[in-house]
């Protein structure tokens, strides 16, 4: 199959007797060929929609769905060319894993002597040969969600769509179903993935770009680390990642802000530009503060920016300390690495963030 990506061209999804609920609103993002997206957003912002406008269950009251060279909005979901795979593993119960996994074929009528060749590929490709001839009840939530991975890719499809593939797998379950899913991506470079999550870690680790999703509306979109280091909103920087948000406005000079009482330094871009006075909001990760006035080897070079506070919250997490300080009203957040002597709960503490750490956000 040659590579085709996915085009959503303002794509509006409406449900109720008059359309007067907009789940989708005017859509718009391009997979590229071979691409893995995550819809990342949570629950109710639109991703499932999103994903079922291009298997073609949901119709769209305006806008255009492309897959490769191809308008599909008017083709049934059969003739789309695409794999989906859902949270609950929706297996036909009465089937062997066999039966399960040639069933989009029968359906797509795909010539009989080559069915039992795919299935074994498919079967091979996602580890589960082996249990070709047991019913869906005889496997565990992991070997059922693999008898569906191979299910969808049984069709060899230009297009796969994961609908929050791992949620119903207990934890230690869902890392090694990640690294699985990034192993066939390799051995699939062609396939495009559209992969819908609420869990930003598996945006993050699967990911070749995250649409930000919430409120129907896409928010943002970009590579993992641009949308790590650059958000382009808020509701991305608190949704991608951990992060301090706090008031700030203009300073009269470039790449100055004022928080409070103190003037900052920021990383001085142009989509940061605020201007005198102007309010924004400054983003710092927490674990880009640390702790003291200056580094004790090297000192300004991190960019000199000091808030002092007092200590509100510690949390010892093995490796890291997250201690919460209260400045000028406002709590800030520091991740740091373990420390011999943590600060006490009151004691007075200084966090240090270089310049081109604090991003400065409109609004
Ligand atoms: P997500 O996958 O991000 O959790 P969904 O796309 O499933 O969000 O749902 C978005 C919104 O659309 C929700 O408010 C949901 O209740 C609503 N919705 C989804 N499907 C239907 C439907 N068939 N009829 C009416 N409302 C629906
Ligand atoms: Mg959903």
């Amino acid at each position: 199959m040659s590579a085709s990506g996915i085009r959503f061209d303002e794509v509006s999804v409406a449900y109720g007797r008059n359309a007067e609920n907009t789940v989708l609103d005017s859509f718009d993002l391009t997979v590229e060929p071979g691409e893995v997206m995550a819809l990342l957003g949570p629950s109710g912002s639109g991703k499932t929609t999103a994903l079922r406008a291009v298997a073609g269950f949901v119709r769209p009251a305006r806008g255009r769905v492309w897959i490769g060279e191809r308008d599909v909005t008017d083709l049934p979901p059969y003739r789309r060319g695409v794999g989906m795979v859902v949270q609950q593993y929706a297996l036909f119960p009465h089937m062997r894993v066999e039966d399960n996994v040639a069933f989009g074929l029968k359906a797509q009528k795909a010539p009989r002597g080559e069915i039992a060749g795919r299935v074994a590929e498919a079967l091979e490709m996602t580890g589960m040969s082996a249990y070709a001839r047991r019913h869906p009840r005889e496997l565990s939530g992991g070997q059922q969600q693999r008898v569906a991975i191979a299910r969808a890719l049984a069709i060899r499809p230009g297009v796969l769509l994961l609908d929050e593939p791992l949620s119903a797998l207990d934890a230690q379950l869902r890392s090694g179903m990640l690294a699985e899913l990034a192993r066939l991506h390799r051995e699939l470079p062609d396939v495009s993935i559209l992969y819908v999550t609420h869990d930003q870690v598996e945006a993050l680790t699967l990911a070749d770009r995250i649409a930000v999703m919430d409120k129907a509306r896409l928010q943002d979109v970009g590579t993992p680390s641009r949308l790590y280091r650059r958000p382009g909103g808020t509701f991305t920087a608190s949704f991608v990642g951990n992060a301090n948000l706090l008031p700030v406005v203009g300073g009269p000079e470039g790449g100055t802000v004022r928080f409070g009482g103190t003037e900052l330094r920021v990383g001085d871009t142009v989509r940061d530009a605020v201007r005198d006075g102007e309010s924004a909001t400054l983003c710092v990760r927490p674990h880009r503060i640390g702790l003291g006035e200056s580094e004790s080897e090297g000192g300004a070079e991190d960019g000199g920016n000091v808030l002092r506070g007092v200590v509100t919250g510690l949390q010892w997490r093995g490796a890291t300390h997250r201690i919460t300080a209260e400045i000028d009203g406002h709590e800030v957040t520091a991740e740091v690495g373990e420390l011999r002597e943590p600060p006490r709960l009151g004691e007075r503490v200084a966090l240090r963030f270089a310049a081109e750490d604090g991003v400065v956000l409109r609004g």
